[in-house]
């Protein structure tokens, strides 16, 4: 009776920095398998861990910019340190049309440029409870220099100050709630009556009219207009 949409929803994901965001999406994944994770491309060089294909594809400066010139990212942004990041289009429209609902995570100018492009793009903002535990944290991470750190903290303040851009936010204070708080938002979106693309009212009043005449039915006294 009721059709809706069989295109996946389109989703972005972006937050302060160490605000827990690649948890909180693994765990979201790990509950549905009907959603799948972006992988972006970028031109920066894989820290500690992170594997071609899995975290990122990592090219170099110049690949990226032969990707920019075929057209080939849905958006792309320079991130932290004049390093590329990109959206790959293909792959996440052919995964769209496949009715899987799509999460990229990607910062705040990326969002922009997705939000112009597909304006049903649904943005959540992931938050660390205070900027004192995100200095906690970034600090706790040990990762990176002093110049870096700042930078990351300085972004931070930049990210939140774009926050009206936003659908939703979702603070991090507990890592089950933030993540029961993304699941509840993207059942929600899913049953938006705009997904609605068809409702049979076809033989309404013959079918009503059946449903009168049935015999166990009590139907005396009533009259069909
Ligand atoms: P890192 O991986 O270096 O810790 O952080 C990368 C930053 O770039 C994060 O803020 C992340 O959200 C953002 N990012 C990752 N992939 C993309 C992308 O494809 N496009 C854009 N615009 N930002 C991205």
């Amino acid at each position: 009776m009721i059709q809706t949409k069989k295109q996946g929803n389109l989703i972005i994901i972006s937050g302060t920095t160490c605000a827990g965001k690649g948890t909180i999406i693994k765990k979201v994944l790990e509950n549905h398998n009907d959603i799948v994770l972006s992988i972006s491309y970028t031109s920066r060089p894989p820290r500690g861990g992170e594997k071609d294909g899995v975290d990122y594809y990592f090219v170099s400066q110049e690949e990226f910019e032969e990707k920019i010139k075929n057209d080939d990212f849905l958006e792309y942004a320079k991130v932290r340190y004049g390093n590329y990041f990109g959206t790959p289009k293909s792959e996440i429209i052919k995964q769209l049309d496949t009715g899987k609902d799509v999460i990229l995570e990607i910062d705040v100018q990326g969002a922009k440029q997705i939000k112009e492009k597909f304006p049903d793009t649904i943005l959540i903002f992931i938050m660390a409870p205070s900027m004192e535990e995100v200095k906690r944290r970034i600090k706790a991470r040990g990762l990176e220099n002093n110049e870096q750190i700042i930078d990351r903290f300085k972004t931070a303040y930049k990210e939140i100050n774009e926050i009206n851009k936003y659908n939703y936010i979702v603070v991090n204070d507990d890592l089950l709630e933030a993540v029961n708080k993304v699941e509840s938002i993207l059942t929600s979106e899913k049953c938006r009556v705009d997904r609605i693309e068809a409702l049979s009212v076809e033989n309404q009043e013959e079918i009503i009219h059946e449903f009168l005449m049935e015999k166990e039915f009590d139907n005396s006294g009533i009259t069909i207009e």
